[in-house]
């Protein structure tokens, strides 16, 4: 039971049709005075609509994925000229991204509006891409002073969006349970994250519209990440980052994928916990009295079959020539905090039953 846990603190404001106001109110408290607004293409519009009362210095509408460092330097360089003192995100994970290598280098406060379940808002971890290599840090300058969650905002997120989104939410839930800073004020925020989307996703893809569902979502995908961000990356983010950085594989759905294999490997060494994620995720207390571990790969199969998420990483775009290079990159990053020991061997059968898309089977470790 002994932990040292730290808490980042931040605010956060959840209210669907809220986001404009709680933002004007924001930026009066923290005395923003030349505001730079990051929005992509396709969150143009919400930014629109979430800044419409506000004066902004400068708009910024180049967003990519996994912040490629050539674009953060472009981006840092606007904001440097333009004498920026406050970040508005309004996006994804990608979005906020971008927001956060602004703040490495340039003394800005971020307001982030977050449009996906990514969860980045909640942590201090930044992400950039150079040359195939992603390389990722935690400095407590990237962290948003506050986050503003406004379902209303997430209607327009298309359903295969929404569920993939989800599941990269859901598996910053499931990598806290054996993380190298696995605490049990994570575990308690992990388990109820993964409870509230296991509750919200499947009221989403029954009704994209459905507010109370997206309000669930985006609850759970603060509580993950906040697990995440405190539990630090296991044995999931690791074979993640790889598989985005060197391949450049879409992030969320990549997390999809990959999620049941890691549980099915791992989830036999934390019976306790594997219980727990097995209750949060629906299981019966019968099921996971019988076998907590299996309970909860069943469980998460469950989830995923009903939100026809995406099973192979064929299908996301990974080669399957690229298997055994993926091994390579992926093993030595696998912290030793994992509670099974993962070899070549066993990399190998995940990521290849991954690739196929096989049904994930529990390994049971001696
Ligand atoms: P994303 O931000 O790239 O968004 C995915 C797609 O959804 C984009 O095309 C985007 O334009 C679109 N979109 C977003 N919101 C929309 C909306 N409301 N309506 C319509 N379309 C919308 O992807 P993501 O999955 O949100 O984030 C992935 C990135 O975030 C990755 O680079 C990942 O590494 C990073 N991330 C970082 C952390 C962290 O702690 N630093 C945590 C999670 C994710």
């Amino acid at each position: 039971m002994p932990f040292t846990h730290d808490s980042l603190a931040q605010r956060v404001i959840l209210g669907s049709g809220q986001a404009s106001a709680a933002l004007a109110a924001e930026i009066e408290r923290l005395g923003g005075r030349r505001v730079m607004v990051i929005a992509g293409e396709h969150e143009a519009a919400l930014a629109d609509q979430v800044v419409a009362d506000q004066s902004v210095e400068l708009r910024w509408g180049e967003v990519r994925q996994h912040v490629p460092l050539e674009l953060a330097q472009r981006a840092r360089a606007a904001a440097r000229e333009a004498g920026i003192d406050l970040v508005v995100s309004v996006g994804g994970g990608s979005t906020t991204g971008l927001a956060k290598a602004v703040a490495m280098e340039v003394d800005v406060t971020i307001i982030a509006v977050p449009t996906t379940y990514a969860g980045s808002e909640a942590t201090n971890v930044w992400g950039l891409t150079e040359d195939g290599t992603k390389t990722t840090g935690a400095d407590p300058r990237v962290l948003p002073t506050t986050v503003i969650y406004d379902a209303e905002l997430t209607t327009s997120l298309p359903v295969d969006l929404t569920v993939a989104s989800g599941l990269n939410g859901l598996a910053h839930c499931v990598d806290s349970l054996w993380a190298p800073r696995a605490d049990p004020i994570n575990l308690a925020m992990a388990l109820e994250g993964a409870r509230a989307l296991a509750l919200g996703l499947p009221a989403v893809v029954a009704d994209p519209q459905d507010l109370v569902g997206r309000e669930q979502c985006l609850y759970g995908a603060y509580l993950s990440a906040v697990a995440f961000a405190s539990a630090g990356s296991g044995m999931h983010h690791k074979i993640c980052h790889v598989l985005g950085g060197a391949y450049d594989l879409p992030h969320a759905p990549t997390h999809a994928v990959v999620l049941p294999y890691v549980l099915a490997h791992n989830a036999a060494a934390v019976p306790a916990e594997a219980g727990r994620l097995a209750l949060a995720l629906g299981a019966t207390p019968t099921q996971v009295e019988a076998d907590p571990a299996q309970a909860a790969v069943d469980a998460l199969e469950e989830l995923r079959v009903a939100l026809d998420a995406p099973r192979s990483l064929a299908e996301v775009g990974l080669a399957e020539g690229d298997l055994p290079d993926a091994v390579q990159r992926s093993l030595p990053k696998i912290p030793e905090s994992n509670p099974v020991p993962v070899t070549q061997a066993s990399l190998t059968g995940l990521l290849r039953s991954a690739w196929a898309g096989d049904t994930p089977t529990l390994h049971r470790h001696p």
